[in-house]
Formats: structure tokens, C-alpha cells, sequence
């Protein structure tokens, strides 16, 4: 069905600060079903092939080198309205700006290290489950 699915990670600063739990329990409090889940260490590559679509800003290499640098959690998460309502549970970029009780406003550091990624639409939500998750690892 379009438009139930979207897909998170729980970046490297998150994890190793040891808040991948608390981010997953406020993810499922908040309404989501976890369909597909795992603990993943990213390449270089694959995380400049990831944020692809980023290739010409100027944030670019800090993004993929940090997304790259240490293990992260890769979670397709499917629910109504997906990709807003999980984009609104976790908050602006900037967690300086980021709304109370948002995910980033709990758990990010800064707008560059900010605990988690939330897909921007229906389509790149598929195309990033697709990047982590082979057919026979989601569960839905
Ligand atoms: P979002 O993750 O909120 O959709 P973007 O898609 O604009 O934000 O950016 C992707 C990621 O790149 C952000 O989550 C953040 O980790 C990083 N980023 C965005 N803007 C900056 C910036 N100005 N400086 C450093 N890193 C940034
Ligand atoms: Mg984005």
C-alpha cells in the first residue's frame, strides 16, 4: 500500500552514545510498526551512494564520513502517513529548532548529529528500504 512505509537510522553518534533503545521505544510509542531491523556498519561508499542526492552541498563530505564512521541501526518502519508522521515525531533538522518531545530535540546533538534520518517522501522511502533490506528481511 503507498504511503504506510518509511525508513529511519538510528546514526552513529545515537548509537554509540547508547540511545538506540530509548529512540526505538519512543519510534513504537509513537504509533510505528517495526517491519524490518538491523545493526549495520556503512562504507564510505555506500553512505556516499546513500545521500547521493546531497552530492553537491556543502555539508556533503562531513555527512558521509560521520554516517560512515561507526556502526548505525537501519529500520523500515510502516504505519498511516508514514513519512510525515514520522518526520513530525522526530523533528527539525536542527534540534536547536526541533519541537519538544521530538526525537531530535531529546536526542540530537547538533544539525549535523542529530540521532536519526526520517525519508522526505513516499518514493525515496522505498528506495531506502530497498537500499538496506533485501524482500526476505521485511516483515510487514
Ligand atoms: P533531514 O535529515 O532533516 O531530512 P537534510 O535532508 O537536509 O535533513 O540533510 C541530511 C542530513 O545532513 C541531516 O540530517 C544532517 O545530518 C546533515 N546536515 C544537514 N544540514 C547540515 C549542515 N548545514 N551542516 C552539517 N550537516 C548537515
Ligand atoms: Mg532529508
Amino acid at each position: 500500500m503507498a504511503g504506510n512505509r518509511t525508513f529511519t537510522m538510528i546514526k552513529p553518534e545515537a548509537v554509540a552514545k547508547g540511545y538506540a533503545g530509548k529512540i526505538l521505544d519512543h519510534i513504537i510509542t509513537g504509533g510505528f510498526k517495526v517491519i524490518a531491523m538491523k545493526f549495520t556498519h556503512l562504507t564510505l561508499q555506500q553512505a556516499q551512494a546513500f545521500y547521493a542526492v546531497h552530492k553537491e552541498r556543502p555539508f556533503y563530505v562531513e555527512l558521509t564520513e560521520y554516517m560512515s564512521e561507526s556502526p548505525i541501526v537501519v529500520i523500515a518502519l510502516e504505519k498511516d502517513n508514514a513519512v510525515a508522521d514520522f518526520r513530525t515525531l522526530v523533528g527539525s533538522t536542527d534540534p536547536n529548532e526541533a519541537n519538544e518531545g521530538t526525537i531530535r530535540k531529546r536526542f540530537a546533538e547538533s544539525k549535523a548529529k542529530n540521532a536519526v534520518h526520517g525519508s522526505d517522501s513516499d518514493e525515496n522511502a522505498a528506495v531506502e528500504i530497498k537500499f538496506h533490506f533485501k524482500d526476505n528481511e521485511i516483515f510487514a
